[in-house]
């Protein structure tokens, strides 16, 4: 049967990938360790489960309005006015709710890019950005980001980067995979340069806001003069550990855009789960304390990891200031994809090559899993390069 082209020049999840193999693995009664997945291994908080329940019985099962039920984008818009720094107003009809912030960036892209538009992406990246720009038959301009600058783009990348065609920046801070956090002054600095191409969309992918360890991730919704062409993505999967719920949105000002975004949710999706809307609801409007514990346990196991990671010949990396993920540059003893190799058959512990994410001199861990097994994991790979 064929397949279209778009389709098939797209690549799997290699984070998905590497996930499935270690549950393979684990189904051959192998001891694996999986270090792949970037979920929160914390059960969702008792309340917010109990509010899923109550939006059964409630009769939550018909389908609801496109952009998302309206008490959930106002409680969004309040979230976001909440953030330290915000300068925008925003409103519920800023919102459109989605199935996971996935697929709010996945319509951003798709309403945004006409082909051969050009999308800067900072390397290394978040996998799927890439891949959903060659779905809307953009172009990536990627831009490979310093180990010394902690892998944030700098704003003379930035420059030479920026041309007639680009449409868009994305931007992740915290960062998935490195766990860099871009400052106020980054920020400020790159939100300069961006003031001389006006048409430029800026895509700020906020998803690990609420996990950040030494210093407050800036929202981009700090910079006043972005607000006609920003986009800000967030959801509920990783504050508060509901990935299986898939909820997810953006928030933009510009609303002949927003409503061409909903006119594609319309049409591709009707509207997110209703259940898990009124879950999601429930996470937002609730006792924050639960979203501070994980990012506690979090912060503690960033602590034990680094100072075990130190200890690993071959090894360098920086302390991640935010997320759940350590990515050391591994090129001493030899590609990412040789190492994450080596560890998954020598060490059983399964680990993403940072080829995954445009930095082939790395790995990706995380370390959403719990102390005992990061202890053991990493003295299993200390001992293959002992
Ligand atoms: N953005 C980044 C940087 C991520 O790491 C992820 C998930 O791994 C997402 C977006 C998507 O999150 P979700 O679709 O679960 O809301």
């Amino acid at each position: 049967m064929q397949i279209a082209h778009r389709i098939q020049q797209i690549a799997a999840s290699q984070s998905l990938t590497m996930a499935a193999r270690a549950g393979e693995m684990k189904a051959a009664g192998i001891d694996v360790i999986s270090m792949s997945l970037g979920e929160p291994d914390m059960d969702t908080p008792v309340h917010i489960r109990e509010a899923a329940k109550k939006a059964i019985s409630d009769g939550w099962s018909h389908y609801g309005a496109v952009p998302g039920i309206a008490s959930l984008r106002a409680a969004i818009a309040t979230q976001q006015n909440s953030i330290a720094g915000n300068q925008i107003a925003w409103e519920a009809n800023d919102v459109m709710v989605s199935v996971g912030a996935k697929m709010s960036i996945y319509n951003a892209i798709q309403t945004a890019i006409n082909p051969d538009d050009e999308v800067i992406i900072p390397m290394p990246s978040w996998v799927s950005y890439s891949e959903m720009v060659k779905l809307a038959q953009g172009k990536v301009v990627a831009v490979h980001t310093k180990y010394e600058d902690n892998y944030c783009i700098t704003p003379e990348q930035l420059r030479t980067a920026l041309s007639e065609k680009t449409r868009m920046l994305i931007l992740c801070s915290p960062n998935n995979p490195t766990g860099a956090i871009y400052n106020r002054e980054k920020l400020e600095a790159i939100v300069t340069v961006l003031r001389d191409y006006p048409n430029v969309i800026v895509l700020s992918d906020e998803i690990y806001a609420s996990l950040s360890y030494d210093i407050s991730p800036v929202t981009l919704a700090a910079f006043e003069p972005l607000s006609d062409r920003l986009i800000i993505v967030n959801g509920v999967s990783k504050a508060y550990a509901m990935t299986g719920y898939r909820i997810g949105w953006l928030l933009t000002k510009n609303w002949p855009f927003l409503n061409a975004c909903i006119r594609l949710q319309g049409q591709q999706l009707t509207c997110p789960a209703m259940v898990a809307q009124k879950a999601a609801e429930a996470a937002l409007t609730g006792s924050q304390t639960c979203m501070e514990e994980m990012r506690e346990v979090f912060a503690q196991r960033r602590e034990l990891i680094c100072r075990l990671a130190a200890d690993i010949p071959g090894w360098k990396f920086n302390k991640p200031l935010g997320a759940f993920y350590l990515f050391p540059d591994v090129s001493a003893i030899g590609s990412g994809d040789v190492v994450a190799e080596m560890l998954m058959e020598k060490a059983h512990v399964a680990v993403v090559p940072g080829s995954a994410f445009g930095c082939p001199e790395c790995i990706r861990l995380s370390y959403a899993i719990s102390t005992e097994e990061i202890e053991e994991a990493m003295r299993r790979i200390k001992n293959v390069f002992m």
